[in-house]
């Protein structure tokens, strides 16, 4: 199994439209930060957790030609709002592609892009996809993909544990039944935002907390704002954990 950070940055991305902050004008690559999104490669099937208003360009720095299956973690615009973009693999491939999403994610996306899901648009004008509740298991390409519920403020949004590696980006409160299932990790991907509290993201030292209830062997920290300069906010994380930034490869063998 292969992880392409595809994008590592929250909302806004980074830098920030008209942002003159340090972190914003950094030479750092590691500082800039397309809105958040992973890909998962495994037995050459590509799975994307989100579509990031970023997704064509992040499809063409990753060298990206095929996609196999979308998970939705939710239905925020940062996380949905390159939802067009997988029309050119839909020309690429002549097929549908599967999304998965929870009952309040697929409802908001039909909500908002009607023109996809009315069928009135001929092939190529419009994503095809085919929608589907990931309410259980999911079972795709041999593999056994688990969602997790968790809190993003009042919001139910999901994670996903994909054999031992986890994704949970944009989160606040993981419920005891989630915190099992995120039991025994190789790799957990988890959101932090910054070190000012925010009501539906995790600071960098909640995201610590988790961490050090949960112990997986590593952990990549991700959906980050402008206020966390890498290099700065890498110096103060204990041993395993490290900051994400785009165009990061981890192979899991
Ligand atoms: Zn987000
Ligand atoms: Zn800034
Ligand atoms: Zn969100």
């Amino acid at each position: 199994m292969k992880l392409t950070f595809l994008g590592t940055g929250t909302s806004t991305g980074v830098p920030v439209i008209a942002c003159d902050c340090p972190v914003c004008t950094s030479r750092d690559q590691r500082n800039h930060r397309t809105r958040a999104s992973l890909l998962v490669g495994n037995n050459g099937n590509n799975i994307l957790i989100d579509t990031s208003p970023d997704l064509r360009q992040q499809a063409l720095r990753a060298g990206l030609r095929r996609l196999d299956a979308v998970l939705f973690t939710h239905f925020h615009a940062d996380h949905v709002g390159g939802l067009d973009e997988l029309r050119a693999f839909n020309i690429a491939q002549r097929a549908s592609i599967p999304c998965f999403g929870d009952e309040l994610s697929i409802h908001n996306i039909k909500i908002r892009y009607p023109y996809i899901f009315n069928g009135r648009l001929y092939f190529g004008a419009k994503p095809e996809l085919t929608m589907h509740q990931a309410s259980e298991v999911i079972y795709i390409f041999g593999m056994e993909i688990i969602p997790v519920p968790v809190y993003h403020g009042w919001l139910p949004i999901l994670g996903y544990r994909i054999g031992r590696m986890a994704y949970v980006t944009d989160c606040s409160a993981i419920p005891p039944e989630s915190l099992r299932t995120l039991r025994d990790l190789d790799v957990l991907v988890l959101g932090a935002l910054r070190h000012e509290p925010h009501y539906s993201h995790f600071t960098v030292a909640e995201a610590l907390e988790v961490v050090a209830m949960l112990r997986p062997q590593r952990v990549y920290l991700t959906h980050m704002a402008h206020e966390l300069d890498h290099e700065e906010t890498s110096g103060i994380l204990p041993q395993g954990v490290e900051l994400a930034y785009d165009g990061l490869e981890i192979d899991l063998g």
